[in-house]
């Protein structure tokens, strides 16, 4: 990947800084996008460019098509191009239906869904200019199962799923590849919050014995915007150590 260009958002933590090391250890530079934690973000900001690769951080919410606009342009600007687009950033607001607000179900489509949107929106032009493109988009398998307190969380990963299978028919005649990841439980500080009786009856679903590490999912990642991937598009790759299938 050397002296391609690698748009990840939500890359401060967790599997976000995952992808960044990974991508940045191929020799991608790398645009990084985070909601607030600066100390974090420059954290991962370091460890990637010990890798010798260029690093500049955009803070601000997906949420807001501004700071999509800000992301790109920031990468064309810096760089002249993008060809890697990973939209990682996501939250969940968990509760049941009888006790979900409605703030809480359209701050989850707002991040999830809409700012994975935006970002596509901003690239899109972009890609089919330049003839190639790889957009990977962090959807979950609770977007295939769905999942009982997570109403919201649900329907904004089964929609990443809709967007990306649609945009990858929209693109493919232009060598732009859009494809899912949907992983299963990873230790991050997004499932951190979950009770260690969830996390035992969780892990007792997984085949594979063992909840996913970020570099699970980085792995994956660093495939599909890879070479190797180029016929693969519009599929949606489940990396969860065998709990849905
Ligand atoms: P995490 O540890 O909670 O990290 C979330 C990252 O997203 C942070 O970098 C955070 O930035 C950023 N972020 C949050 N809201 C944002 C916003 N509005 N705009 C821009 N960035 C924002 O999450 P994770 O577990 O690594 O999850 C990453 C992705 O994988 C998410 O899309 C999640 O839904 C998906 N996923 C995770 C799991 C899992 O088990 N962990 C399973 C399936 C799917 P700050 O540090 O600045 O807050």
């Amino acid at each position: 990947m050397k002296d391609q260009t690698a748009v990840v958002t939500g890359g401060s933590r967790g599997i976000g800084r995952a992808v960044c090391l990974k991508l940045a250890s191929l020799g991608a530079n790398l645009v990084i996008n985070y909601a607030g934690n600066t100390e974090k973000a420059e954290e991962t900001k370091a460890l990637c460019e010990a890798f010798g690769v260029q690093v500049v951080l955009v803070a601000g919410s997906v949420a807001d098509p501004a700071v999509c606009e800000t992301i790109i342009n920031t990468a064309v600007k810096t760089f002249g191009k993008v060809d890697i687009l990973v939209n990682n950033a996501g939250i969940t607001r968990d509760n049941l239906m009888m006790r979900m607000s409605e703030e809480d179900f359209d701050q989850v489509i707002a991040v999830n869904l809409k700012g994975a949107w935006n970002c596509m929106k901003q690239v899109s032009r972009l890609m089919m200019k330049q003839r190639s493109g790889r957009i990977i988009n962090l959807s979950s398998v609770v977007g295939l199962t769905g999942n009982a307190g997570q109403v919201n969380y649900a329907a904004s990963k089964a929609g990443v799923i809709g967007m990306t299978k649609s945009l990858a028919k929209e693109l493919g005649s232009r060598g732009v590849t859009v494809n899912a990841i949907a992983p299963g439980f990873i230790d991050t500080d997004m499932t951190e919050v979950l009770g260690e009786d969830m996390k035992e009856t969780i892990q007792k679903t997984i085949p594979l014995g063992r909840f996913g590490k970020p570099e699970d999912i980085a792995n994956a990642v660093a495939f599909l915007a890879g070479k190797d991937a180029g016929y693969i598009t519009g599929q949606v790759l489940q990396v969860d150590g065998g709990m849905v299938m």
